[in-house]
Formats: C-alpha cells, sequence, structure tokens
C-alpha cells in the first residue's frame, strides 16, 4: 500500500530512518518485480499457508525489501506473482520512529469497528494513482507469525487502513474496486497504456 498527499512524503521520511534495523531484520534480500494492475493474479483468491518452510520465510524477506525499496508500508505476496495468504506492512511514519516490520501469515479479520476513516490509498500494483477509500477506523486481525505464533492485535489509524488494504489483496481486490466505476475504469485504462509503454522499453 501507499498513501497518498501529505502522508506520502512523511512514508518517505520514514522509511530512511526505518531501513538500519529493517536490513538487520532481512536476511537474504532481493527485490521482486512486482505486477501491475491489470493482471488476473492480482484478481485471485490467494491459498492459505500450510507448513512454514524456508521459501516461505524467503518470500517474506522479499516482500519486505521490496516495499521499503519501492518505498510502500504495505505489500502481498499476489502482487510478486505468488499466491499465498502472506503480506508484509510497516506503517510507522512518525520521523525518528523505530521500524516495525511484520509479516502475517493467514490473516483475519476478526472485528471492525462502526467508526469509519478515509485516506487517500494507493497502491504499489498501481503507481501514480490514488483515491480516498472509507474503511473501519479500527480492526482486529489474527495472523500466523514467521515462527508458527498466533498474534491478535486491534490496529487504528493507518495501520488499520493498511491491514485492510492487503487482507484485500488476498481476496483478489484492489483499492480502485473501492471507487465509483467510472474512475476504476479511468485509472485501469491508464494502467493497461503504461503496461504497453512499459513492453515497449
Ligand atoms: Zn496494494
Amino acid at each position: 500500500m501507499l498513501i497518498g498527499g501529505k502522508l506520502a512524503g512523511l512514508a518517505v521520511v520514514a522509511r530512511g530512518v526505518a531501513l538500519g534495523p529493517a536490513i538487520a531484520y532481512i536476511r537474504r534480500m532481493s527485490i521482486r518485480a512486482i505486477l501491475i494492475h491489470p493482471d488476473p493474479r492480482l484478481k485471485k483468491v490467494a491459498k492459505p499457508v500450510g507448513d512454514i518452510t524456508p521459501e516461505l520465510r524467503t518470500l517474506a524477506d522479499d516482500l519486505l525489501e521490496t516495499m521499503y525499496n519501492a518505498p510502500g508500508i504495505g505489500l502481498a505476496a499476489p502482487q510478486v506473482g505468488v499466491l499465498k495468504q502472506l503480506f508484509v506492512m510497516d506503517a510507522i511514519k512518525e520521523e525518528g520512529a523505530a521500524p516495525r516490520p511484520m509479516a502475517l501469515i493467514n490473516p483475519i479479520v476478526t472485528w471492525t469497528s462502526d467508526d469509519m476513516n478515509t485516506y487517500e490509498e494507493g497502491c504499489l500494483s498501481i503507481p501514480d494513482h490514488y483515491g480516498e477509500v472509507e474503511r473501519p477506523a479500527s480492526a482486529r486481525v489474527r495472523w500466523t507469525d514467521l515462527d508458527g505464533k498466533v498474534h491478535e492485535e486491534q490496529f487504528d489509524g493507518l495501520w488499520a487502513t493498511c491491514v485492510q488494504h492487503e487482507v484485500d489483496h488476498l481476496n483478489g481486490k484492489l483499492f480502485i474496486d473501492h471507487l465509483k466505476p467510472l474512475r476504476r475504469q479511468m485509472i485501469t485504462r491508464k494502467m493497461v497504456k503504461l503496461k504497453r509503454e512499459r513492453a515497449r522499453m
């Protein structure tokens, strides 16, 4: 996920601060190619993860590296063409704050607030386009970490938006699916054009 407007600048600042400790966390880094919408793999429901294998850990490391490099605050496995229930995020945006790289396996939203919140969202699979999306202001999520431990936590603010944006990815849904059809079609047409241009390069 990406965020638009003034927050985007903050995310970039936070990323510079975040990279040092994040690199210590990341063992075998490699940046993977991010799929650009429209792509049938971004529309599929991802499969639940069974065993936590070394390959899955490598995938999580690569997702974090790819996300920080972009820079973004969330990235889901389907966005790099792997249809598994896994995403990473780090929505720390305060300058000087410690990073919090997270990898969530088989996440389930167990509760959402009635209060709603609107953020101008963006997505690494839909470069340069942003749209205001209204979502529950808080969300509780249960997931398994890379050590196989189950967690449940309530997320608020930008974290809540990010976690719901990424869970959407695992269900084959993009933030533009929350926009009005005309706006969605306009963005999709621009993405088709962008992909055509990139293919020619
Ligand atoms: Zn996204």
